[in-house]
C-alpha cells in the first residue's frame, strides 16, 4: 500500500528535524566537554614587554578565580604578629635571588602575574584606587630570569650605541634595569603601576592622579614605593615613581611613616 505523499513528506521532515536536533545536542555536548570542565590554569605567565600600552580599563582587573592557586611557598613560613620572611625578601645588586626560590604565581586578567600571596591585597588596593575615581594599570609584574636578562642586555646595547665602553654601558644599564638575578620583579612581589592616562615610565608619572593616590595610600595595602628619589643612593636604583613592592601591612606602615627604603628598614630590625 502506497503512503499518502503528504504523510511521507511529514515523516521526512520529522526525520530531518530529529537528525538536526541530535546533531546540535552532540555539538553542544562536545563544546561543553572541551571548554566547560574545570581546567588548570597556566600560572607561569611572563609579561611580554615592559612598557606595553593598554587601552581597555577592564583588562587590568584581577582574576577572581585566582584564589585557588594560593599555596604556601617553600620560600617562607607565616608567623603571627610579624611579617613573614617572604614578605621581607631583599633582592638588589648585592642580594641576588635565592637559588632555590619557589614562586606560586597567579595570573592577572591582563596577562601579568604576581606571587599568589599578594593577590588579595593588590586587588583591594587597585579597587580602592578605582573607587577614588582613578585608573591604575599594572604594566609590569613577575619576570623570569631569561626575560630580565633580555631587558638588561637591550639596555646595555642602547648605552653602547651611544658610545659608552662595554664596562660603562653595563654599569649605566644596571642603574635602570637590574642585572639578571637581582631584579625584584623576579620575586613576584613587585608591580609597576601606571596611570591608564599616562603610561610612560618617567618622572612625570609621579604627578599623575594614580601615583598621587598610591603614594598616599599604598602602605594601607602592604605596598611601598620601592625606589624613592631620596634613597636612590641606598637602593642603587634611580627614582621609579611606579614600582611598588609588597612587604606586608606592618612593614609598609612603618616604612611609610618613617620615610625609609626597604634596605634601611631591614637594617634596623633586631
Ligand atoms: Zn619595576
Amino acid at each position: 500500500m502506497q503512503r499518502h505523499p503528504v504523510e511521507t513528506r511529514r515523516n521526512r521532515s520529522l526525520q530531518r528535524f530529529a537528525g538536526i536536533f541530535l546533531f546540535t545536542a552532540l555539538v553542544l555536548l562536545l563544546a561543553y566537554a572541551l571548554t566547560g570542565f574545570p581546567q588548570e590554569k597556566n600560572i607561569w605567565f611572563v609579561s611580554e614587554t615592559e612598557q606595553k600600552t593598554y587601552s581597555d580599563p577592564e583588562i587590568f582587573r584581577l582574576d577572581t578565580n585566582a584564589a585557588q592557586h594560593k599555596t604556601e611557598s617553600a620560600s617562607g613560613k607565616e608567623s603571627a604578629g610579624s611579617e613573614a620572611q617572604w614578605q621581607l625578601l631583599l633582592v638588589n645588586a648585592q642580594c641576588p635571588m635565592p637559588q632555590d626560590y619557589e614562586i606560586a604565581l597567579t595570573e592577572l586578567a591582563n596577562g601579568q602575574a604576581v606571587d599568589c600571596r599578594i593577590e588579595s591585597d593588590l586587588e583591594a588596593m587597585l579597587n580602592a584606587c578605582r573607587a577614588a575615581g582613578f585608573s591604575p594599570l599594572v604594566c609590569s609584574s613577575y619576570r623570569d630570569e631569561a626575560y630580565q636578562r633580555a631587558l638588561y642586555e637591550k639596555k646595555v646595547e642602547e648605552f653602547a650605541a651611544k658610545g659608552l665602553s662595554a664596562g660603562e654601558a653595563e654599569t649605566a644599564a644596571a642603574q635602570i634595569v637590574a642585572y639578571p638575578g637581582t631584579s625584584e620583579h623576579q620575586t613576584g612581589l613587585a608591580v609597576d603601576i601606571v596611570d591608564l592616562n599616562y603610561q610612560l615610565l618617567d618622572e612625570a608619572q609621579e604627578d599623575t592622579p594614580v601615583q598621587q593616590w598610591l603614594l598616599e595610600n599604598s602602605w594601607r595595602y602592604g605596598f611601598i614605593l620601592r625606589y624613592p628619589d631620596a634613597h636612590s643612593g641606598c637602593t642603587g636604583i634611580t627614582y621609579e615613581p611606579w614600582h611598588y613592592r609588597y612587604v606586608g601591612l606592618d612593614a609598609a606602615k612603618l616604612i611609610y611613616e618613617q620615610g625609609l627604603c626597604l634596605e634601611e628598614y631591614l637594617a634596623q630590625l633586631p
